[in-house]
């Protein structure tokens, strides 16, 4: 595939993703599944402009479009699986303002698997898409997506007491949907960069730890309970403890997996090849059993599905609760981690400490013939787990080598109780890669 990538079609806003491709994707969608098509979008400059072209393409096919305004994606997700229609986010998630994307999404909420995104390539490319006849052209339908996704996430969760919690929404759709769930679920409130802006003045969409000082800062001048951030259209979801410290996205899907493991007395937990070890460490611990598959979030939404997995995510604050939906949340994140505290009783950083700790170096070295490498390296280690790219995993760590599919870089992680075994792992991994290069 050429123009979808791993969470669908991404691009520099009017260069890349124009109007006119925004248009066509939804007449694909509608051609592809004809009845109804709910559309949302995050706070980015470009993102009205996207939807109505997203928006005209689909009712030109004869399909109704619903627009939902501007929504984190996983509320669109979640009001398509209430509907059972099929959905559209023009978002570009974590990525620089001046790009958008545009994702499908399935009638049961969960995002389009690879096997739908080629598809809709296909169509795409072969422009034969449904057009209706002046007398059928699709009708324009508003409604909310906002207040049933608020509600839903707000009845999982009953806390004993009332918490202290910074937000900090990134001026992404999460300004509508965060604060929100945070008071009815009886928080003391603290906001920061609240408003919607496509600018985001204060801070990059991505939720990295060197840009959410402010947010630590808040956490201990107010004493909260916890901060939590959040990138463009919120389905990840950051956190800082109680004394302002960033928390590893991995410590925390490692936290929640064992605590859903430890709820269902056991049960499936499925993560991607290039999530840290201690998710596997507690899993394993607490009775439960971990199931590896390729990066990207559809492909752990699909394997959950198949396998009937009680929880799912990436190491990089999407967690997936397939109980409310089989999709990437960040508003349930904040829930969860609300329930959890309250039912333990510990304090973030307590729970975290809980968890043991590895050290990841990720790295990249140019890589011109993908396809070779991966021959090379499967054929050198035929044991190794090869579901992306090469996983080596030894007593103390591992080492991942994965080609990318999109870029001419090859990328190495490695992961290692101590930083020095890191390091050493990593420095094998390069070894072994520009060994399989020059064969
Ligand atoms: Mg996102």
């Amino acid at each position: 595939m050429s123009l979808f990538g791993t969470n669908g079609v991404r691009g520099i806003a009017n260069e890349e993703l124009t109007a006119e491709l925004a248009l066509d994707l939804g007449r694909v969608i509608a051609t592809l599944k004809p009845g109804k098509v709910a559309v949302a979008c995050d706070t980015r400059i470009s993102s009205q402009m996207l939807k109505s072209a997203v928006l005209a393409g689909i009712m030109s096919a004869g399909s109704d479009a619903i627009d939902l305004g501007v929504a984190p994606t996983p509320a669109l997700q979640f009001y398509a699986k209430e509907n059972r229609i099929p959905g559209v986010v023009v978002t570009a998630s974590h990525n620089p303002r001046e790009y958008n994307g545009i994702k499908f999404v399935q009638e049961n909420g969960a995002e389009f698997f690879r096997e739908m995104d080629e598809e809709s390539e296909r169509v795409y490319l072969s422009k034969k898409f449904r057009t209706a006849s002046w007398s059928e052209v699709g009708r324009l339908v508003n409604d909310d997506c906002i207040q049933r996704y608020v509600n839903a996430i707000v009845e999982t969760v009953e806390l004993s007491k009332r918490y202290r919690v910074v937000v900090d929404c990134g001026n992404g759709a999460s300004c509508f949907t965060s604060p929100e769930i945070l008071r009815a679920l009886g928080c003391e409130v603290y906001s920061i960069n609240a408003h919607p802006d496509g600018r985001f003045p204060a801070r990059n969409p991505e939720p990295v730890e060197r840009e959410l000082e402010l947010l630590k800062k808040a956490v201990v001048d107010f004493k909260a309970d916890f901060g939590v951030a959040h990138d463009g259209d919120a389905d990840r979801a950051v956190f800082v403890n109680e004394k302002g410290e960033f928390v590893s996205e991995d410590a925390m899907l490692a936290l929640m997996a064992r605590y859903y493991v430890e709820k269902n007395n056991g049960g499936i937990v499925v993560t991607p090849v290039s999530s840290s070890r201690c998710v596997e460490d507690v899993v394993k611990k607490a009775g439960g059993e971990i199931v590896y598959t390729a990066v990207g979030s559809p492909v752990v939404a699909k394997v959950m599905m198949e396998k009937k997995a009680i929880f799912g995510g990436e190491g990089n604050g999407g967690l997936i609760f397939p109980e409310h939906l089989l999709a990437r949340d960040g508003g349930m994140s904040i829930a969860k981690v609300l329930q959890l505290i309250d039912e333990t009783e510990k304090k973030l950083s307590e729970l975290i400490a809980e968890i043991p700790r590895y050290h990841m170096i990720k790295g990249k070295v140019e890589c011109r013939n993908r396809e070779k490498l991966l021959s090379v390296l499967r054929k050198e280690f035929p044991e190794a787990n090869q579901i992306d790219g090469v996983r080596l995993d030894f007593e103390d760590g591992w080492i991942l080598i994965r080609p990318s599919g999109t870029e001419p870089i090859a990328r190495i992680y490695a992961e290692g109780r101590e930083r020095r075994r890191a390091e050493e792992l990593y420095n094998e991994g390069v070894r072994i890669l520009k060994r399989a290069l020059e064969s």
